[in-house]
């Protein structure tokens, strides 16, 4: 095909046919074009974005070429496949899933021509590819959750990493490489792992709208679960998901929900495949109201009344926090994304990080997880521009836009828990000083002498979540920190130090009380 206008037109023709929408999303043209004139790309677009199109199009435009999509997802390629073929596609996915028959069935089809889009997970392709590449007039490979091919992707799936075979079998056909999920390094990492040639990148927008954004600090067992009953309960009729840190905490998670009344199941990769999958369908179906899962639960998802995604925790990184409020709104309707974080969090999530292979990226990566979680800016802002895309206003639609902190002198409060850490000689945690600070008869704090230091109880005026929300400031602003490896004690950091001797002031953002949530029905 020559020109742009004459794929433009035939891609439209061929949307609104198989399709029934009447234009293209921002850069799906641009995608399906650059696939068609035989170019390499890495497709960047948040989930719900539109992806699967941009590979569709391009293999009914090509008169006899088959299209390969490699997924790792093998659950999802029955739906891509059952929805492509009510639309009149001829599509078909070859799995471990279906029986050797099933399998050799659809090969049959596929060599004798009557199949246009075939789904395959890669380590079928890898048993497959020196046959298909001699005898299939392949047209087009796409590769979609393109991210597990690296290691800098969350996700990393080494079978991925042997689909560099692709580009030696086929040096002409053009591959397609699709994900949700890539910061630079990670995009990079696509492009050379899979040997593409001079591949274009196209990176979608990360503004999700819709998607309100709120983080809750520290809230309590019992706060955190009347804010879920009220969101459960303001959408009865659609779903949401509880991520949790744990398979553990997911469980019990589910249990307290259970508990209330709310038709609620468990997904996490410790529970057998079969319940993993009724609880998936149970879930896609709307049986359930709510999945408690780990990270384990979402990838590939599509489901449109997802309406709202608490984190019960921090997650790992920015990317992960990400997709995983994406699962929300994906019809483009108002949807709602919570995220508790504490301390703990980020001391388990500290942990995770020493234990794995790329500690510094990893750190670097929870760093700006946390940053994010302790903002007082507006979050899309933080949010889009993580992913390099700049916003020039308020979103308007995040916690802090919606209610500003307001600002307060907080010199005495600084210096009251600077001097009780000095006091403790550094060996308290962070519950530990509060109740310090106000003066709790806590026995292990007593045991420990620290109810004789000079400032136990001198906070004594402030509340447990106040001190809470002004010891989490101090940490933010640098004067007091957290030393992970010394069981998590507090310490005055050399700027923190300098502050007090120099009696400077401390600006600190006024504790405001919980938004009161309202429930029943929207
Ligand atoms: P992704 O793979 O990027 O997560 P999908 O390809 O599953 O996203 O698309 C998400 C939803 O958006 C699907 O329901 C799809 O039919 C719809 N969609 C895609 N492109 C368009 C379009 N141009 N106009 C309207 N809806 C679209
Ligand atoms: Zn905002």
């Amino acid at each position: 095909m020559d020109n742009r206008e004459e794929i433009r037109e035939r891609a439209e023709a061929l949307l609104r046919r198989f399709y029934g929408y009447s234009s293209f999303r921002p850069l799906q043209l641009d995608i399906i074009s650059s696939a068609v004139e035989g170019r390499d790309s890495v497709v960047l677009m948040p989930t719900g974005g539109g992806k699967s199109i941009c590979y569709q199009i391009p293999a009914l435009m090509s008169e006899g070429g088959i299209t390969i999509v490699v997924s790792p997802l093998i659950a999802l390629m029955k739906d891509q496949v059952t929805a492509l073929r009510s639309n009149g596609i001829p599509a078909a996915a070859v799995n471990s899933m279906q029986t050797d028959e099933e399998n050799r069935h659809i090969l049959e089809q596929l060599f004798s021509g009557r199949i246009k889009i075939v789904y395959i997970s890669p380590e079928r392709l890898l048993m497959e590819i020196d046959r298909w590449s001699r005898d299939l007039p392949v047209s087009l490979i796409a590769i979609d959750e393109a991210h597990c091919i690296s290691q800098w992707g969350h996700d990393f799936r080494p079978d991925y990493t042997r689909l560099s075979r692709i580009k030696e079998l086929f040096p002409h056909v053009p591959v397609m490489a699709l994900t949700a999920t890539a910061d630079r390094l990670t995009r990079d990492d696509i492009a050379t792992q899979l040997a593409l040639r001079n591949p274009q990148l196209f990176l979608g927008s990360f503004d999700r709208p819709n998607i309100s954004l709120r983080v809750r600090n520290n809230p309590g067992k019992k706060e955190r679960i009347r804010y879920i009953s009220t969101l459960i309960e303001r959408y009865r009729h659609d779903a949401g998901i509880v991520y949790c840190i744990s398979r553990k905490a997911a469980e019990s998670m589910n249990d307290d929900l259970r508990a209330l009344g709310y038709r609620s199941v468990v997904y996490h990769a410790g529970l057998p495949v079969a319940e993993r999958n009724l609880a998936q369908e149970k879930f896609i179906n709307g049986d359930v109201q709510v999945v408690c899962a780990t990270v384990a639960f979402g990838m590939g998802i599509d489901k449109s009344n997802i309406r709202w995604v608490v984190h019960n925790n921090m997650p790992r990184n920015i990317e992960s926090y990400y997709q995983e409020i994406g699962r929300a709104g994906r019809d483009g309707v108002k949807a709602e994304a919570v995220m508790f974080y504490s301390y703990s969090d980020i001391i388990t999530l500290q942990s995770f990080v020493d234990e794995s292979g790329q500690q510094s990226i990893n750190a670097e990566k929870l760093k700006r997880m946390r940053e994010f979680a302790e903002a007082s800016l507006c979050r899309r802002r933080i949010l889009l521009s993580y992913f390099n895309e700049t916003m020039d206003h308020d979103c308007g639609n995040c916690d802090v836009c919606l209610n500003p902190p307001e600002r307060m002198d907080g010199t005495v409060i600084a210096q009251k828990a600077m001097s009780a850490i000095i006091r403790t000689e550094g060996q308290a945690g962070f519950s530990m000083l509060i109740d310090i600070l106000r003066g709790a008869a806590r026995q292990d704090l007593m045991l420990r002498g620290f109810h004789l230091i000079k400032t136990y109880g001198a906070g004594r005026d402030l509340s447990y979540a106040e001190w809470n929300c002004y010891l989490s400031q101090l940490i933010q602003l640098g004067l007091v920190d957290i030393a992970y490896n010394e069981s998590n004690h507090l310490k005055v950091t050399q700027y923190g130090a300098e502050v007090l001797r120099e009696r400077r002031e401390v600006t600190l953002a006024r504790y405001k009380e919980p938004e009161r949530l309202k429930g029943g029905r929207r």
